[in-house]
């Protein structure tokens, strides 16, 4: 460890958990006590959860975007960039810059923090033509791309191409893709009334998923509810069911059908962020192999958590590892931070225990389902307990502030169906926004940080 200055702590990811982190750090710490730097591509932490309201416009992007230089009192040093690899036995981060520029930063103390990326399977065109639902960027990109296919569908002569812009599917049945088939289904179905020369029947959604249910985690109840209302409003749920192949203009499902669409949402499911293979550490599913304080043992100074990390999940006992939520990753960010300072002040770090609160999915409008502590509600109490929670969860007032006067305003006034031409021209689909390329293996981290050792 560095004695002469001070420790260095070094947080990749300013999602749920990298950001709960470095606040409590900075509460918790005194500015002489060590210096916090955050790694992050992006100058905002993102409300995961309610990005399917985002892709319906419901909510305005900025208002789930919560700035990370709201406050004079954030102290923390921020890099704006990606870790694309990191040397444990040199403690050194690599860097690539927004600019491109690739940046060695040393560490005392690392956090790993980068959450997950989406869960894509060797299928013949997915990468290419699907969308995923995992950003800011993608989920606006959609709102515009669904209301361009009503543009489209309205002008065209051709009774094929209208019927390819009219069908949508969305593969996976947790609650990431059924709240997004569920929110953009209403936007086509209120947008729609504006296109008299459209005939509204030929708008529909597809929900599909390999698994027999949907949602398993609400139990066989609340699930067949939350399928009832989805089938009640046109949504088609296939389920034994995935995607053989996809295409520009249309998609095969698993039992032969071949379904014209021109859009495909993939949302089956995460994996950690490809930084984690970077370190050539024992993984599980992927996640980060950490022990129940969320370090790694047998390295020193090395934390990981959230989606990336496998956490055992000790409220749950039998070898489960915590489930890849903000619930987890928020909770975990705090304890994370406590555990660096009892490390950084020779003390005893404390294992992480959370009980998992339940569920909430809102399918927009007065329809959701919910499970807090295992109540089981719906409609409207399903919908009042589904805002609160979120609304509560927001970091900032102003976060707040910007997300309850959006849901009033839709309340009030309705969807509105504006399509801004963002990006129009260039087709980006899931392969563009995840970046997943830009990673080192773990032999080109450590050349390159040998490399950089050596003398000249
Ligand atoms: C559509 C959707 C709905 C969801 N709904 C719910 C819900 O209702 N309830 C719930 O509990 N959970 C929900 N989740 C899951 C939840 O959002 C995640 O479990 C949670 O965000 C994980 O937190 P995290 O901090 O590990 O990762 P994230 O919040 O994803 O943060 C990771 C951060 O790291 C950054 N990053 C990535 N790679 C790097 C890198 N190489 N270097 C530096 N920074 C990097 C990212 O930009 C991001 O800011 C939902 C997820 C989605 C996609």
């Amino acid at each position: 460890m560095n004695t002469v200055t001070r420790p260095r702590i070094l947080v990749v990811g300013a999602g749920f958990a990298g950001v709960e982190c470095v606040r409590r750090l900075e509460r918790k710490l005194s500015p002489d006590e060590a210096d916090v730097t955050l790694v992050t591509p992006f100058a905002y932490q993102l409300y995961l959860p309610l990005l399917p309201q985002v892709a319906s416009g419901v909510l305005t992007p900025q208002s789930i975007a919560v700035s990370l230089r709201r406050s004079k009192k954030y102290r923390t040093r921020i890099i704006p960039g990606g870790a694309i690899g990191v040397d444990l036995k040199s403690k050194v981060c690599v860097i690539r810059t927004i600019t491109d520029q690739i940046v060695d930063e040393p560490y005392d103390y690392i956090v790993l923090a980068p959450g997950s990326i989406t869960r894509t399977f060797d299928i013949p065109g997915l990468t290419d033509h699907a969308f995923g639902m995992k950003t800011l960027a993608e989920a606006a990109y959609i709102r515009d791309h669904v209301i361009a296919q009503l543009d489209l569908a309205d002008a065209s002569q051709d009774p094929v191409e209208r019927a390819s812009r009219l069908q949508f599917v969305v593969v996976g049945g947790g609650y990431a893709g059924t709240e997004t088939a569920a929110c953009l289904q209403r936007l086509t179905h209120a947008a729609v009334k504006r296109y008299p020369r459209l005939d509204p029947s030929l708008i529909k959604w597809h929900l599909i998923d390999i698994a027999p249910k949907l949602m398993p985690e609400l139990g066989e109840k609340l699930g067949s509810s939350a399928q009832e209302i989805l089938r009640r409003r046109g949504i088609e749920i296939s389920l034994g069911t995935s995607i053989a192949k996809a295409g520009p203009e249309e998609v095969t499902f698993t039992d032969g059908r071949v379904i014209p669409t021109r859009t495909l949402i993939w949302t089956a499911g995460v994996v950690a962020s490809p930084l984690i293979a970077t370190l050539g550490a024992e993984t599980v599913k992927g996640r980060l192999a950490v022990a129940p304080e969320m370090n790694l043992p047998g390295e020193d100074g090395v934390f990981a958590l959230g989606d990336s990390a496998a956490v055992p999940d000790l409220a749950k006992g039998d070898g489960a590892m915590c489930p890849p939520t903000a619930q987890h990753a928020l909770r975990q960010g705090r304890h994370v931070a406590d555990n660096v300072i009892a490390s950084l002040r020779a003390q005893t770090m404390k294992p992480y225990v959370h009980k998992d609160l339940g569920l909430v999915v809102d399918l927009g409008g007065t329809d959701a389902v919910s499970k807090p502590l295992g109540i089981e509600l719906r409609g409207l109490p399903a919908q009042a307990v589904a805002r609160g929670y979120h609304w509560s969860a927001l970091r900032t007032n102003v976060a707040k502030t910007r997300v309850m006067t959006n849901w009033l305003l839709n309340a009030v006034a309705g969807d509105d169906f504006v399509r801004t031409g963002f990006q129009a021209r260039k087709a980006a689909r899931l392969k563009d926004f995840e970046y997943t390329d830009a990673y080192l293996t773990p032999e080109q981290v450590r050349a390159r940080v040998e490399g950089a050792r050596a003398p000249e």
